[in-house]
């Protein structure tokens, strides 16, 4: 029906099997555009990403849309990041990437048993984790999406906010609910976590031990909650770890 594709990649191109899908999706359907985040595959500063396509001609009339308006510097990144590894060291980096995605799931998987949580069993997605909470939104949800997220408005199409968990979104007049989130309207407060080009053993290490303290001190402040009849403390604006 002519309906354009364009593939939102984000990690993709530091994972083999899913430019390999990329390919198969061009070679046998349709793909017109996919874009990259330059971030999160090339270990450069937030801010650009490559679109790219198999149709050269269609790629240049994106590229014209563009000059005189970015920034050079994302390219400049990646350009003196890229000379820097060179491609022995991209590669090197890639076998790393797989291997801790291994050591970042078992960690998040005896973290969660740890909290009574679970680590969903996701093996189709080479990059990222998420890990949910076993209760359906509860104080510590609630709470949380009021006092770090004062925009969020469950079902309300509203301005452009930043929550991440049960707001909605309008786009040129469309109502997207659950915006940024993976689904519209998903059970329970969840977190994804992902294996990243460049990432080490001691990042795992370091992540996990932060977020097992966060996950107490949540843990510690709904049982205070629960168990008070006067109302908690920090009302006036207790810091959020
Ligand atoms: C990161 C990410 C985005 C946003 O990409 P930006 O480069 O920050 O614009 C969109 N979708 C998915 C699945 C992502 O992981």
């Amino acid at each position: 029906m002519d309906i354009p594709h364009i593939v939102n990649n984000a990690y993709g191109v530091q994972s083999s099997k899913c430019m390999h899908l990329i390919e198969q999706g061009a070679r046998v359907g349709r793909i017109d555009a996919f874009v990259q985040s330059l971030d999160k595959n090339f270990m450069v500063p937030v801010g650009g990403a490559i679109i790219a396509g198999f149709d050269q001609p269609f790629i240049q009339e994106i590229s014209r849309m563009y000059p005189g308006r970015a920034s050079a510097s994302p390219s400049l990144d990646v350009l003196i990041t890229l000379l820097t590894l060179a491609a022995s060291g991209y590669r090197k980096l890639l076998r790393e990437r797989k291997e801790m995605y291994g050591h970042l799931a078992q960690e998040l998987r005896r973290l969660a048993e740890a909290h009574g949580e679970k680590l969903l069993n996701t093996p189709h997605n080479p990059i990222s984790l998420g890990h949910i909470s076993g209760q359906p939104p509860g104080p510590i949800a609630t709470e949380q999406s009021r006092s770090w997220a004062p925009c969020c408005s469950p079902d309300k199409c509203r301005e452009p906010g930043s929550c991440h968990w049960g707001t909605s979104r309008c786009v040129s007049g469309h109502t997207f609910k659950g915006f940024m989130s993976h689904s519209e309207a998903y059970p329970c407060p969840y977190l994804n976590a992902a294996s990243a080009v460049g990432i080490t053993r001691d990042d795992v290490t370091l992540c996990v031990k932060r977020l097992d303290k966060c996950l107490k001190s949540l843990r510690k402040e709904a049982c205070v909650e629960e168990s008070s009849t006067v109302p908690p403390a920090g009302e006036n604006g207790s810091a959020a770890e």
